[in-house]
């Protein structure tokens, strides 16, 4: 049936393929380090997202003036858009430490417990794939995050008991790939919750030369634009792009990266104009080549390139389809005139004809 999960998130389906692309919005390799090189620091250095700056910078300010610190708040949103960024961002502009953990890290309530005992007054706690956490941790975090207790057991079977502890003031982060997983409960305890969207063009212009700054890259005009373009709306697709851009320039000896040098760099590993990989460009070759645009199942389609339909469902789909590329309708997968124009052929005079009638 046709499905909408699937958009952005990446959890367990089609891991593997997704870890091998260089188009993932999923940290690779060892990019939670380099990442950390590129992150702003401060709210001004955030690139985008201009609304919910200025929602977040009201909120912050209020909690300064009142000195108390700031209502939990919710980051939802793909990945590699910037939740991270925004979580650290919160507690420096606070002055605050931050504690790192996430959903899949927390295996009992208990070490859920233990870290919320040692919290500090005023320190943020961020917890990534929040909607990852087991649910007797979410009911510990619900009174945690509500009255600041925590209730400690003592002791085992009939005889064991909860002994009430009482938390300083601290803030919670949660961030989120699968808002729509989060039980209400849950959900209704941020006070502030921001939805992170994809960037547009001019945004990742931006971020792409601050970041070509902080790596000392200097960048002719126009190579930001060719960059940001196949991008996918996403800033850390856009600073890994941008990294093997400088591989490049350092290994060609370049003074300034040229646009067409970007196009060389890129490419090279198989990423066309418009952000699509060898993955991307062979669904939409079978799905236009064999199956004349559609409408085909999923499991044929997925036959054709030889990959698992789960690897297309997931990996694959959700942005060509986001991008206009690709149609997802309950008679199967249909390809777009923009599909077959990016192929450089007309639409077949017989190809998916009426789109409404495929609804
Ligand atoms: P997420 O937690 O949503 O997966 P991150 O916060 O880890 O994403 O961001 C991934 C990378 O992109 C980091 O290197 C980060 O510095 C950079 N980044 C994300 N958003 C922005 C932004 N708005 N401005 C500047 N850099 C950003």
């Amino acid at each position: 049936m046709f499905d909408d999960t699937a958009q952005g998130g990446m959890d367990n389906l089609g891991a593997n393929e997704e870890s091998l692309r260089m188009v993932s919005a999923n940290a690779i390799g060892n990019e939670p380090v380099s990442d950390e090189e590129l992150r702003p620091h401060i709210l001004d250095g955030f690139i985008g997202q201009p609304r919910l700056k200025a929602q977040l910078q009201l909120f912050l300010d209020a909690a300064r003036k009142r000195e108390v610190p700031p209502d939990h708040i919710l980051l939802a949103g793909p990945p590699g858009l910037g939740k991270t960024t925004l979580a650290m961002i919160v507690a420096n502009e606070l002055g605050v430490p931050i504690r790192v953990t996430s959903g899949p890290a927390i295996q009992h309530a208990g070490d859920l417990a233990s870290i919320l005992s040692s919290l500090d007054a005023g320190e943020v706690l961020f917890i990534d794939e929040i909607h990852r956490l087991p649910r007797a941790a979410e009911e510990l975090l619900y009174i945690a995050m509500e009255d600041f207790r925590v209730d400690v057991m003592v002791g085992k079977g009939p005889g064991a008991s909860s002994i009430p502890l009482t938390l300083p003031r601290f803030t919670v982060i949660g961030a989120t790939t699968r808002e729509g997983m989060l039980p209400s409960p849950l959900r209704a305890r941020f006070g502030f919750t921001a939805h992170l969207d994809f960037y547009p063009d001019d945004e990742l212009e931006k971020l792409i030369e601050r970041s070509a700054a902080v790596l000392s890259l200097p960048l002719a005009p126009g190579s930001s634009a060719q960059l940001a373009r196949r991008s996918r709306g996403t800033p850390r697709i856009a600073n890994r792009l941008l990294r093997r851009v400088r591989d490049w320039a350092v290994v060609h000896d370049l003074e300034q990266v040229e646009p067409d040098d970007v196009k060389e760099a890129l490419a090279l590993y198989q990423i066309d104009t418009e952000g699509l990989d060898r993955l991307d460009m062979a669904v939409l070759n079978a799905l236009i080549r064999n199956f004349n645009g559609g409408p085909v199942g999923l499991n044929n389609l997925s036959a054709m390139v030889g990959e698992e339909a789960e690897t297309v469902e997931t990996v694959c789909e959700p942005y060509l389809v986001r991008e206009g590329f690709m149609m997802r309708t309950p008679k199967g997968r249909v390809a777009t005139a923009r599909a077959w124009e990016h192929l450089g052929l007309v639409p077949a005079d017989d190809a998916a004809g009426d789109v409404s009638k495929l609804f």
